[in-house]
């Protein structure tokens, strides 16, 4: 297949559409954002990879490390981890309270904030040093040693997360965060504020597209049993409130973050990254949806 000549008309297509979108403005840094990049990495299991324009420009992967977050927990604990998460999609935005307080704090998912923070939790109470194993933890599966976070990204956020900060309270309240607040909001910010391009994003995410094994060399990383549930998961929960419209567009399991970026994957077949700042409303890129709605229509490659 012609995916290059795909990719370029996916780009011509874009370049004539006006986005409505808004770039975050929550976390004042992340508002500094040239709105008009744009990044697309295609990497395919048997037929090469494929760029569009910004691709190896780095950028604030936010909400994207909840799926990293996710795999290094369950390559340390099994069912028990999910006492403490559920696997439910919510239909309610990334940062809502509303349901942890019919839910006895129990977050409906681990791609929301509120199950995000429960899975750092978790990290910080079986590491010794959860930053550092973190980022070891993409290095590994990267191949790249020099992936940091951004810290005027990491500093911003922190001045602002108040609400963040109720979640971890309001849990904490029912029992369901072990260890100081202020430790896990680090964590759990510092994780966000983790700076990758389209390309290093498409690399890492070919572990769920490959069974769980890193693409550089075969080494499994994950069981395929524990990468099928981390799919599962990002089909059903990876876009928030949008998770409906994401699969009925896009066909495949993926996580967007409020920096713009969204990975996605085709088990089997390939890892795809985007990167376009504006938002729509529900938080998620706005143009980057677009792409990977054309893509997964002009390739025929979908899940569906
Ligand atoms: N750091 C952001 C927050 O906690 C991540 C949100 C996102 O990317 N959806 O609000």
């Amino acid at each position: 297949m012609e995916y290059q000549h795909i990719l370029n008309t996916i780009a011509s297509e874009l370049s004539s559409i006006q986005s409505t979108g808004k770039v975050a403005s929550y976390i004042p840094e992340l508002a500094k954002i040239e709105y008009e990049k744009f990044g697309m990495h295609l990497y395919c299991i048997n037929s090469g990879h494929y760029n569009l324009g910004d691709s190896e420009e780095r950028f604030s992967i936010q909400s994207i490390s909840k799926v990293f977050a996710l795999t290094r927990a369950m390559s340390l604990l099994d069912d028990e981890l999910f006492k403490r998460v559920d696997v439910e999609p919510s239909g309610d935005p990334f940062n809502s309270l509303i349901q942890l307080e019919y839910e006895n704090g129990i977050p409906r998912n681990p791609f929301i904030n509120a199950g995000a923070l429960v899975i750092s939790d978790i990290l910080i109470s079986q590491l010794k040093d959860p930053k550092k194993d973190f980022l070891d933890f993409i290095h590994n599966i990267t191949g790249n040693s020099n992936i940091g976070i951004n810290s005027k990204v990491f500093e911003s956020e922190k001045k602002y997360s108040y609400r963040n900060a109720s979640l971890l309270n309001l849990m904490k309240s029912f029992g369901n965060i072990k260890n100081d607040i202020e430790i896990v909001l680090d964590f759990y910010i510092y994780q966000c504020a983790i700076e990758m391009s389209c390309k290093e994003l498409s690399i890492a995410f070919m572990m769920y597209a490959n069974g769980g094994k890193r693409i550089s060399d075969d080494e499994q990383i994950l069981s395929p049993r524990k990468v099928k549930r981390i799919n599962a998961i990002m089909q059903t929960c990876g876009f928030y409130d949008e998770a409906g419209e994401f699969s009925f567009r896009v066909g495949l399991p993926g996580k967007s973050g409020v920096g713009g970026g969204i990975a996605a994957v085709h088990p089997g077949q390939y890892a795809v990254t985007v990167w376009s700042p504006p938002l729509n409303p529900k938080g998620n890129s706005e143009l980057g949806m677009y792409a990977l709605e054309r893509l997964t229509t002009l390739t025929g490659l979908s899940i569906f």
